[in-house]
């Protein structure tokens, strides 16, 4: 992975997201697709999906091919513009199809695919990612590639979309999805279940989570200017005990973020706690899911679901640009962690501060944070040091500044995308009231250089 060509903080990048070099034959810059309905019935027993995908779109190139992401499925019918296309392939996990008359700059279009099979994850550079079975259910575990694991897409995370996901599964199992449920009928022996996504979501932040799930209703917050937030947990009814008592803290988690970054950006936000215990907790557009393992009151725990809620700032409406971005989304969230231990007294952000640091003094020097290479994307160097780059701001423009800019980043980028040089310029803005501030300075050792900076005092 070449990383001579990384951005410098504060200075403009080129700015092309695609093609993205992280993730190679994902994304495609010849058009934006500006609304999925994606309409899916799946068999739990033989872990079988059937899907209909209806793809909004608009060609920002002439198009004589749309290639989509779509992997282990098979497109079985497919119309463009209502009519059926001159040819469709399909060949690792790209679906290439080619219009029967190529498709104009500026033009829209509309896209019809029906597929089906036997989802599974894919394998690659992170492990196993995307359709996942479960003891009994399923989960999607989206990021960084997984989302073609079910739908067909154009999958990178500059490519925002609104969605609506209609799935039809066995009945007595709870299907969770991204945004509100707007619809809910039971038929027989199958259950269906309707969600909108009206603020742009990428690709890899959708998700379907299929359970025995009970919901909960954790709390409403209405703080700082945000709209009321319903706050809900989908949990096994085994685990209701259990998730009460591990979850009791997420409502005045998301009120203190939504003092410190500005309003929650979606409507609701739900923790879906899996009957089975999972590795690490995933992230998603409104949701975080969380395995059994996850909802005790260690700190252990605690911190990973600040940090998963963090994401719905940063990550999930303030989106990197391009994978190499990613400090964006890990070194904010880590830093969310420290500071819901210094609001709930648990430990200042500067002692979480020295305890990382002094954490990665202890290991090889040999990562780029602000251009860590696809392999090291999801490294913990990239979380820690990513916060500490944080937390050196904070120590030089003071808090006021600080939270100002943080929130000010939030409301720019808000439901959009971002880079580092976006987030470098708009410290100096921020910033330039702190003599002698220069974002670019200060961030550059921490983002674009091998050697771990002192901490900072
Ligand atoms: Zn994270």
């Amino acid at each position: 992975m070449s990383q001579t060509t990384h951005a410098r903080p504060g200075k403009k990048s080129k700015d092309e997201a695609l093609p993205d070099p992280y993730t190679p034959g994902h994304g495609q810059a010849g058009y934006v697709v500006a609304h999925y309905d994606l309409e899916l019935a799946i068999r739990l027993a033989s872990n079988r999906l059937s899907g209909r995908a209806r793809l909004r779109s608009t060609a920002r190139d002439r198009l004589e091919t749309v290639v989509l992401s779509l992997a282990g499925l098979r497109a079985t019918k497919v119309q463009v513009n209502g009519a059926k296309p001159a040819k469709t392939s399909q060949r690792a996990d790209e679906l290439r199809i080619t219009p029967s008359a190529p498709i104009a700059k500026g033009q829209d279009f509309h896209l019809e695919i029906r597929y089906e099979g036997n989802p599974e994850p894919v394998d690659g550079l992170w492990g196993e990612v995307g359709w996942e079975e479960l003891s009994d259910g399923v989960l999607v575990s989206g990021q960084p590639v997984g989302a073609p694991t079910w739908f067909p897409c154009n999958d990178h995370p500059s490519q925002k979309s609104t969605f609506r996901i209609t799935a039809t599964a066995d009945a007595g199992y709870r299907v969770v999805s991204n945004g509100l449920l707007v619809g809910h009928r039971r038929k027989a022996s199958r259950e269906t279940w309707a969600y909108e996504v009206h603020e742009p979501m990428a690709p890899y932040l959708a998700t379907l989570v299929i359970g025995r799930y009970q919901f909960l209703e954790l709390g409403r917050v209405r703080a700082h200017g945000s709209p009321a937030v319903s706050v809900f947990a989908a949990v096994p009814p085994a685990l209701r005990g259990a998730a009460l008592t591990g979850l009791r803290d997420q409502v005045r988690m998301i009120e203190l973020f939504a003092e410190l970054f500005g309003p929650y950006p979606f409507r609701d936000y739900t923790v879906v706690v899996t009957d089975d215990p999972l590795e690490i907790p995933l992230e998603a557009q409104t949701l975080s899911i969380v395995g059994r393992n996850h909802i005790t009151r260690s700190w252990d725990s605690q911190r990973l679901l600040a940090h998963e809620l963090a994401h719905q700032w940063f990550g999930n409406s303030v989106t990197a640009r391009r994978w190499e971005d990613i400090w964006l989304h890990e070194g904010f969230a880590c830093y969310a962690e420290w500071l819901w231990s210094e609001h709930s007294g648990q430990g200042t952000a500067a002692a979480r501060a020295a305890d990382a640091w002094r954490l990665l003094s202890a290991q090889k020097e040999d990562i780029l944070v602000g251009a860590p290479g696809a392999e090291l994307m999801f490294d913990d160097r990239v979380y820690k040091r990513g916060a500490l780059a944080l937390h050196a701001v904070r120590r030089a423009v003071g808090d006021d500044r600080f939270f100002r800019a943080l929130a000010a980043f939030g409301s720019e980028r808000r439901h959009g995308n971002a880079t580092t040089a976006d987030f470098t310029e708009l410290l100096g803005r921020v910033g330039a009231g702190a003599r002698g501030f220069r974002g670019e300075d200060l961030l550059g050792p921490w983002l674009f250089e091998r050697a771990l900076p002192p901490l900072p005092r």
